[in-house]
């Protein structure tokens, strides 16, 4: 049976923006993997594409020019390193190798050696035998991964052909939302010119791109809240992942760059960017004619799964396809963000059990957390939640559903409130 989600409010007003490419931050801070150090010094000079991160996993610099400093940034999930380079002039290219993959082993290599998060995604799926190209973004004002389909079909097919080849994959579903009928066209047409491929056209709720409702609506495979795709041998890659692989594999250059969509009240030009890694948000809402002053709430990524964060300093991350602002309190239930309506008392309509793709009893568990009653958590299994936000987003009373998921999953003893 599929698994159905919440439709959220259509606010996508970049759907039909073109990608610009934002002009070279004056510097930028290129985040390190927790556990990994930076392979350059302070005072050295690199070329865009250049490695600069000693450990398991690839960092490469995203602008030609001088490191500053290594340093310690705090984020919205703790700290981390980051090289700082200040960007030359000349923005020169190094001189990077064309990457070979002959078989499962050395492709996944290749791929982590890229600095790809696509590369995770292949490690942990290695006996996967189907693909889905996950191009649904069913939270509000996300649509670089629409642009992608829009823009990067011959890439897509490549990337598709590619990956099917080395990872043994028999079957390609590339996933594209109701709403988004010029992407779904346009994959259709990807899925034609790729053996074993299909597109397939999936309803614009939330949290449609979630492991749980993708391997269940696509596949018809059953998938526990707790699971993973991997887990039931589904690899999972964005369009923009499939696009990368290929032209990984054509030029050579890493992962150095992202597109980002930049929007909110603030904005006067809401636009999607293709942008340096580590480029500060400032300089990307700079671009976008945001005016930050008055700015309530800044969020990395979506409205109803994204991070709050107050710094505008902040790098942009390989996995942050969107820096929303906005001066409007954000109304009560878009994701995880704090309500700045008061929440009333609940009134037991159920829809916050309703709208749980993990088939969860919000309200049920957030009365147990007020009694602290072990027991009926125990039952109701907060650690199942996997963060998609809906509960709060459809509550009437304004209740922060999701932050009581969070907090009685840390009771539960499970990690809950994640986003799969
Ligand atoms: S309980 Fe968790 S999984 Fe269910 S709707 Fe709320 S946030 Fe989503
Ligand atoms: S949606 Fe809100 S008001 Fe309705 S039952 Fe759930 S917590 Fe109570």
């Amino acid at each position: 049976m599929k698994i159905k989600g919440i439709f959220l409010d259509r606010e996508k007003n970049t759907d039909r923006s073109l990608t610009i490419a934002l002009p070279t931050p004056e510097r930028v801070a290129v985040p390190l993997p927790a556990g990994c150090k930076a392979s350059v010094r302070t005072g050295q000079w690199v070329l865009r594409g250049n490695s600069i991160c000693d450990g398991e996993k690839a960092v490469h610099a995203s602008v030609s020019g001088k490191v500053e400093e290594i340093r310690t940034i705090a984020g919205p999930d703790g700290s981390f390193e980051a090289v700082v380079i200040k960007a030359d002039e000349e923005q020169k290219d190094a001189a990077v190798k064309i990457p070979r993959a002959e078989d499962k082993e050395s492709f996944i290599a290749a791929v982590k050696a890229s600095g790809s998060p696509a590369g995770e995604k292949l490690e942990k799926a290695k006996s996967a035998d189907v693909m889905i190209v996950n191009g649904i973004e069913s939270e509000q004002y996300l649509t670089a991964e629409n642009r992608c389909m829009l823009d990067d079909g011959e890439l897509i097919a490549a990337g598709i052909a590619l990956t099917e080849k080395l990872m043994g994959i028999g079957k390609t579903y590339i996933a594209v939302a109701s709403d988004c009928k010029e992407a779904f066209a346009a994959m259709e047409k990807v899925s034609a010119k790729v053996p074993d491929t299909t597109t397939v056209k999936l309803r614009c709720d939330h949290p449609g791109g979630s492991d749980l409702m993708l391997v269940n609506n696509v596949t018809g495979r059953g998938i526990k809240p707790t699971e993973t795709a991997a887990e039931k041998n589904v690899l999972v890659l964005l369009p923009s992942e499939v696009a990368f692989i290929a032209s990984y594999f054509e030029t050579g250059m890493p992962f150095v760059e992202r597109r980002v969509t930049v929007d909110g009240d603030l904005v006067k030009t809401p636009c999607i960017m293709r942008a340096p890694i580590g480029t500060p948000l400032s300089a990307l809402l700079a671009f976008a004619d945001a005016n930050i002053k008055p700015a309530e709430k800044l969020i990395i990524g979506g409205m109803m799964t994204g991070r709050s964060v107050t710094d505008t300093e902040l790098p942009l991350g390989a996995e942050d396809s969107a820096v929303l602002i906005f001066m409007k309190p954000i109304e009560a239930g878009k994701g995880s963000l704090k309500t700045s309506e008061k929440a009333t008392n609940c009134i037991k309509c159920g829809r916050c059990a309703q709208a749980c793709p993990a088939k969860l009893m919000p309200m049920k568990i957030e009365k147990a957390l007020k009694k602290r009653n072990k027991a009926a958590l125990e039952r109701l299994r907060p650690d199942l939640c996997i963060g998609c936000g809906s509960c709060t987003y459809i509550c009437p009373a304004k209740r922060e559903l999701n932050e009581v998921m969070r907090q009685a999953a840390e009771i539960f003893g499970g990690k809950g409130g994640e986003q799969s």
